[in-house]
């Protein structure tokens, strides 16, 4: 099984309470393939400036991930900048140069053409769509999107929710997209749009499946310390999307389990700076974390 990844493949600056790193290997695409492919073989398509060398592209050869669909250009890679020093949950934004990715045509290699997944990851909608009307033969496409592209880029997001089948994105955002404060009305809304099944993060507080009529929650691991939530979303959906992927049959229950998955991914990403932490971890920790989520709910 494989899953085709389209997103941002970024440099991000970062401020949280545990201090600063300054133009750090990131985006979406990258959190997101680090954490899939722990569970199954990981294809990215992406765009990035003559910034982006051997050392970072290591990172994903590292962990067995296609890069041929990384295209490499003049100029600079995408850059975002953003903190978290009110809202451990929430990150504001301070800068977002799209550079590279302004004038970005996305071409699939012929070798993703077999794909049996998709992940649309957080990047200008039109693309995401570009990508999804390039691949029609996929058995299970799933996708994110944030504030940004909600509240600037509404119709072009509306085009990508059609053709979903999982959304996943933040309690603000849903409410956001849904024009509604109430969390469970926001969701039904929002599935109205296209997505069947989706799934609400709630940062520090876990995250909500809402699959068809039936609601799961699922906790986060309570932390001693999170160093930099960055990517810890995009690890989520890597977890949870990647797992379903390994799956051989896509149960109610595979759901539940990936929701957990998701969970233990975006755990670790929260533990260092950048892609730090993705980048040591091994399956043993994996699994022993899943336990852990396990013990922290069971009630025998
Ligand atoms: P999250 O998992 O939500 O913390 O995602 C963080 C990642 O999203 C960072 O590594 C950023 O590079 C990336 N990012 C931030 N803003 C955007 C944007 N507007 N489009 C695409 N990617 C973004």
């Amino acid at each position: 099984m494989a899953i085709t990844v389209v997103g941002s493949v970024a440099y991000d600056t970062i401020e949280t309470p545990a201090g600063r790193r300054e133009r750090c290997l990131g985006g979406a695409a990258t959190y997101f393939s680090l954490a899939a492919s722990f569970f199954t073989n990981v294809r990215v398509i992406a765009v990035v400036g003559e910034d982006f060398g051997k050392r970072q592209e290591a990172v994903f050869q590292a962990r067995n991930i296609d890069t041929r669909g990384i295209e490499h250009t003049a100029g600079k890679s995408f850059f975002w900048e953003g903190s978290y020093l009110e809202n451990i949950n929430e990150a504001k934004t301070h800068n977002t140069e799209l550079n590279v990715f302004a004038a970005f045509e996305p071409k699939i290699p012929e070798a993703y053409g077999d794909s049996e997944f998709l992940f649309l990851a957080n990047i200008d909608p039109v693309l995401q769509r570009r990508v999804r009307e390039a691949m029609p033969d996929v058995k299970l496409v799933a996708g994110d999107t944030m504030n940004y592209w909600i509240k600037d880029h509404r119709a072009a997001l509306l085009e990508v929710l059609k053709g979903l089948d999982i959304l996943l994105i933040n309690d603000t955002e849903t409410k956001m997209l849904a024009g509604n404060n109430n969390l469970v009305q926001a969701a039904r809304a929002v599935m109205a749009l296209g997505p069947k099944t989706l799934v609400v993060k709630h940062g520090e507080y876990g995250a909500t499946l809402f699959h068809g009529a039936k609601i799961f929650r699922a906790p986060a691991l309570p932390l001693e310390e999170v160093i930099d939530p960055t990517g810890a979303g995009d690890s989520f959906a890597g977890g949870f999307f990647g797992y379903l992927a390994a799956q051989r049959e896509i149960t109610p229950a595979a759901y539940r389990s990936a929701m957990f998955y998701g969970g233990v991914m975006g755990s670790f990403a929260c533990e260092r700076f950048g892609t730090e932490r993705m980048q040591k971890l091994t399956r043993p920790e994996i699994d022993a974390r899943f336990n852990l989520f396990r013990e922290l709910t069971h009630l025998d």
